[in-house]
C-alpha cells in the first residue's frame, strides 16, 4: 500500500518512526535550502519538510511539482510543535503517482470564491476541499441513520422499478424513453409500486433510491434528478400515524448530523435537534396566517413558494423550524390520497424552515374509491390497470410518504442552493459532469 498512515492518525507514538503518506500536493514554499510541502489527504493536512543538503535530488523533484499532484512520501516523523498537526515529515523517498496539468480549472484552497458554474463544472476539484466533503460525509452519517431508525421500527427495504410505464400521478414532468418498441419513463416517484406491496403483508417498506422529474424550471431547491427516503405502512389508524414515523425519522436524521463535530466545524455549522412532537398546522389555518400576510392565496390551491417562505417566517418568530400542514384541501392532492369528510384529505406536508421536505398521506385502500377519484382528477382508470389489480384483491389500510435527502440537507446545513447537495447536479441546462 502506498500509505501507512492518515495525517490526522498520526500519533506521538509515530514520531521517530518512519510512515508512509500519500495524497495531493496542496501547496510548495521553496525557501531555497528548505521547502515546505503541504499534502493534502482524505482526512486532512500535513507537512513535509525538504532539506536541500540533506536530499537533493528528492528537493528538485518535489519543488517542482504542478500543485494537485499525486505522492508517495516515505520519510521520518518528527515531532515539532510549530508545525500544524505537531509533527513534520522528513521525506527519504517519493513516488510521484500523477502529475497535474497546469493551470488548474478550479484552485482548491484559492482565498476568492470561485463562481458556482466553475465549481460544479469542475467538480472533482471542488469536492477536494474540506468543506464541500464535509456535506457529504453528513449525508451519508444520516442516511446511515435513516436505515436504522427504520429497520428498528420494522421497515424492509426494498427496490422498485425506476422504469416504468405510466405516470405515477398523472402529472407531465416526466422524462420519456424509448423501451424497445414502446414509449416507457423514468420514475418520478416509488408511489404506485411502494402502495402495490401493501397487498403483499409485507406491512412496512422503505426505499431510498433516485428519481427523475422533468420540471422545466431552474429554481434553488429543485433538481431533475433527485433522492429520496420513501415509506410506506399497512393498518394504519390514520395519516397520525404516518407522521410520527416521520417526525422520529427526522429527529434521528437530524441527531446524527449533530454528531458529526468535524464536518460542522468545518461548516461553521451548529445543529440543534428539534424537540418532538412536531407541531401541526392546518391548511385552513395557514392560509389565514399567511393571507394576513397579504397573500393572494384562495383556498384549495398548493401553497406557492412565496408562501411557503411567509408561513415559514410566522412560524420562526415563534422559534419553530419544523411543521406540519395538515388537512389539506382534496383538490390540491394526488388522486390516491384519502378523502376527510367533503372537502378535505388526509394529505400533509412537513416542512422545514419555510420549504417543504416531505409530502405524505394516507391512501385509498378501496378500489372503488379509488377509481372514482382517478376519474374526477381527469385520468383514465384504464391507464392504471396493474396498479388497480393490486387493491382487488384484499387490502389494507396504508399510508406513507417521500422525503426529499437533498431537500432535507439544503435546509440543515442552510445551504442556499440545493445542488450543494447532490454531488453531480442534473438540471435544466446541466448534463454533465
Ligand atoms: P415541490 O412542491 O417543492 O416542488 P412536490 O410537492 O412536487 O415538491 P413531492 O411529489 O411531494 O414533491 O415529493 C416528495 C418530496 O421530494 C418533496 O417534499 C421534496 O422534499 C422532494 N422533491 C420533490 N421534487 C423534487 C425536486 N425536483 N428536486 C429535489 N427534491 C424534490
Ligand atoms: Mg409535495
Amino acid at each position: 500500500m502506498y500509505r501507512s498512515h492518515y495525517s490526522k492518525e498520526i500519533s506521538k507514538t509515530e514520531y521517530n518512526s518512519t510512515v508512509t503518506v500519500s495524497g495531493w500536493v496542496e501547496d510548495i514554499r521553496n525557501l531555497g535550502s528548505i521547502a515546505f510541502l503541504i499534502l493534502r489527504d482524505k482526512k486532512g493536512t500535513l507537512q513535509l519538510t525538504i532539506l536541500k543538503k540533506k536530499t537533493p535530488e528528492l528537493f528538485e523533484r518535489l519543488i517542482s511539482l504542478p500543485r494537485e499532484s499525486v505522492i508517495s512520501v516515505q520519510g521520518l516523523c518528527k515531532e515539532n510543535e510549530k508545525v500544524r498537526n505537531g509533527y513534520e515529515i522528513l521525506p527519504d523517498s517519493v513516488d510521484i503517482l500523477s502529475i497535474a496539468e497546469t493551470p488548474l480549472p478550479l484552485g482548491v484552497v484559492d482565498k476568492v470564491e470561485a463562481d458556482f458554474d466553475t465549481r460544479l463544472d469542475n467538480r472533482i476539484i471542488d469536492l477536494r476541499k474540506p468543506e464541500v466533503q464535509a456535506i457529504f460525509k453528513i449525508r451519508s452519517a444520516v442516511l446511515a441513520a435513516a436505515h436504522e431508525y427504520l429497520r428498528s421500527q420494522h421497515f424492509l427495504e426494498v427496490h422498485t422499478p425506476k422504469i416504468i410505464a405510466s405516470s405515477s400521478e398523472g402529472g407531465t414532468d416526466m422524462f420519456k424513453l424509448r423501451y424497445f418498441e414502446k414509449e416507457a419513463f423514468l420514475a418520478q416517484s416509488p408511489q404506485l409500486y411502494k402502495q402495490s406491496l401493501m397487498a403483499t403483508g409485507l406491512d412496512r417498506v422503505y426505499e431510498i433510491a433516485w428519481y427523475f422529474r422533468a420540471e422545466e424550471h431552474n429554481t434553488r431547491r429543485h433538481l431533475n434528478e433527485s433522492t429520496a427516503v420513501d415509506i410506506e405502512m399497512a393498518f394504519i389508524q390514520d395519516e397520525e400515524d404516518v407522521m410520527q414515523i416521520l417526525e422520529h425519522l427526522v429527529h434521528a436524521m437530524w441527531k446524527r448530523a449533530s454528531e458529526c463535530r468535524e464536518e460542522l466545524d468545518i461548516l461553521k455549522k451548529t445543529v440543534t435537534i428539534p424537540t418532538l412532537p412536531f407541531i401541526k398546522v392546518p391548511y385552513d389555518d395557514v392560509v389565514d396566517k399567511i393571507q394576513q400576510q397579504h397573500s393572494p392565496i384562495q383556498w384549495g390551491v398548493d401553497l406557492s413558494t412565496e408562501d411557503e417562505r411567509l408561513l415559514g417566517d410566522i412560524m420562526k418568530k415563534d422559534g419553530i423550524d419544523f411543521y406540519f400542514i395538515t388537512k389539506y384541501p382534496l383538490e390540491s392532492k394526488p388522486f390516491y390520497t384519502m378523502p376527510d369528510k367533503e372537502k378535505y384529505s388526509r394529505g400533509f406536508d412537513l416542512e422545514c424552515k419555510g420549504v417543504e421536505v416531505s409530502s405524505g398521506s394516507q391512501r385509498i385502500h378501496d378500489v372503488a374509491l379509488l377509481i372514482e377519484r382517478l376519474k374526477a382528477c381527469g385520468l383514465d382508470p384504464k391507464d392504471f390497470d396493474a396498479y388497480l389489480k393490486a387493491f382487488r384483491y384484499g387490502m389494507p389500510p396504508h399510508g406513507g410518504f417521500g422525503f426529499g435527502i437533498e431537500r432535507f440537507l439544503m435546509e440543515l446545513l442552510d445551504l442556499n442552493n440545493i445542488r450543494e447537495c447532490i454531488l453531480f447536479p442534473r438540471d435544466r441546462s446541466r448534463l454533465t459532469p
